[in-house]
């Protein structure tokens, strides 16, 4: 376990906020990640606890997914204040099993050591779990945040299905994104005055990130974004991250795209994917000799939030692009056959399409032909939250602690359309 010292380092040439500043006050609160989502959607409620100074933010890498937790952060001028060494957990070739061990130990000695008013375990990966079980073997109240997601399948989303309700079981105060998720929980009895509806910090990200000048390093993506903005192509942005999807559901999604690159002459594609061997050995095989297709490593948010907001269609198997896609009026084409984000489906700004060859593609075909389709989709809103989540959170954990008097309102159901949010940026 390696433990900072006190005081501001730099991130990205920006003063970081130096969670652990001698000065600060109030009960300590641990936020715990481990993965590029996690840190995505705890740097808001970060943010807002630095904001209202009454407790102390301390933001913990599990070690999950090696540097990506901290690249995240990185978007947000944040760094972790502590990172675990789970040396036995983080080979990426580790089981479940070793990682959940593993992490369980090393949270349980820091959360001794520290004793905590709170921890936030965010969604549904390993650390949340094990965040959740350390915090309360020890008797530490567990804030989860992300509750209540539900595809009512326990094989798919796997495991994380059975993570979320596993981490519920044990939690007391549950931040709900939608009044369906706190729905979800209140139907398995869990909760009472505890669950809370406060939106999704995913909407507070993106906007913040959103109309920054960053820049691309890969100048492949500085043109192809140029071209896109002057209608000089139409671009097509597809993650495929999930252990799942690799195999023969990703040759379905890489088939559809050669042949719509086929079909389309002014079609190019983006595609940043995981560095996994297997991974980028299948995709490169399976686009061999296809024109107009860019394969990137993971960007940085705030490079993927400038290339997702040019993008006419989004492909993706990933729940945060589900949530952040809608906020720039990108279509979304999920590549699964369920989908725990049940709210954007009927709201109409995302489809289930699933990975078979010819039904993604004659999809994305009758999307990019017929604008009325895709205008509706464009235009259908953001059913995941104002952008407020952070402040929310940070609210509620208040009012757990006793900080407040009485818990956050829920948000508004949002119905802007893109332009409209652009204009308030
Ligand atoms: N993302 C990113 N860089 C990329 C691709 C995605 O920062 O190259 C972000 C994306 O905006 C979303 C998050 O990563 O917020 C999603 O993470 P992931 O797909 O790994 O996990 P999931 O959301 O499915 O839990």
């Amino acid at each position: 376990m390696e433990y900072p010292q006190w005081g501001n380092g730099s991130v990205n040439g920006q003063a970081h906020s130096g969670t652990l500043l001698p000065d600060t006050t109030g009960p300590e609160v641990h936020l715990v990640g481990g993965s590029r989502a996690e840190a995505i959607k705890l740097a808001p409620v970060v943010d807002w606890m630095h904001r209202r100074a009454r407790m102390r933010p301390v933001l913990v890498d599990s070690g999950q997914h090696d540097s990506m937790f901290e690249q995240a952060l990185g978007s947000f001028a944040l760094r972790p204040d502590l990172r675990l060494r789970n040396d036995q957990g983080c080979t990426g070739q580790a089981s479940h099993a070793e990682q959940l061990s593993g992490m369980v130990r090393l949270l349980d000695e820091h959360l001794m050591l520290r004793r905590p008013a709170a921890v936030v375990a965010q969604g549904d990966t390993t650390t949340a779990l094990a965040t959740a079980l350390a915090a309360f073997w020890r008797g530490i109240p567990v804030v989860h945040l992300e509750a209540g997601l539900r595809s009512h399948n326990v094989r798919a989303p796997f495991p994380e299905e059975t993570t979320r309700r596993l981490v519920a079981q044990v939690s007391t105060l549950h931040l709900a994104p939608t009044s369906r998720a706190a729905e979800n929980l209140r139907s398995e009895g869990l909760g009472g005055s505890g669950v809370l509806t406060v939106g999704s910090t995913a909407v507070d990200a993106a906007i913040r990130v959103s109309g920054r000048p960053v820049a691309f390093t890969d100048p492949r993506l500085e043109a192809v974004e140029w071209r896109a903005r002057c209608g000089n192509c139409r671009l097509l942005v597809v993650t495929v991250h999930r252990q799942e999807s690799w195999g023969a559901p990703l040759a379905g999604v890489l088939n559809a795209l050669t042949t719509l690159l086929q079909r389309h002459p002014d079609l190019e594609v983006v595609l940043p994917i995981h560095p996994h061997p297997a991974l980028r050995k299948q995709v490169m095989t399976g686009l061999f000799g296809t024109d107009r297709v860019h394969v990137t490593a993971p960007l940085p948010y705030d490079a993927f939030c400038r290339l997702l907001s040019t993008a006419r269609l989004v492909l993706t198997d990933s729940g945060g692009v589900q949530e952040e896609a809608p906020i720039f009026g990108v279509p979304v084409l999920v590549l699964r056959e369920n989908t725990e984000r049940v709210e954007a489906v009927e709201a109409g700004c995302s489809v289930l399409v699933g990975t078979e060859h010819r039904r993604l593609a004659d999809h994305v075909s009758r999307l990019l032909q017929d604008s009325a389709d895709r205008q509706a989709m464009v235009y259908a809103g953001n059913p995941f939250g104002d952008g407020h989540a952070g402040h929310r959170v940070e609210h509620a954990i208040a009012w757990m602690l006793g900080l407040e008097q009485t818990p956050p309102c829920p948000p508004q159901s949002v119905r802007y359309t893109p332009s409209e949010r652009l204009r308030t940026e």
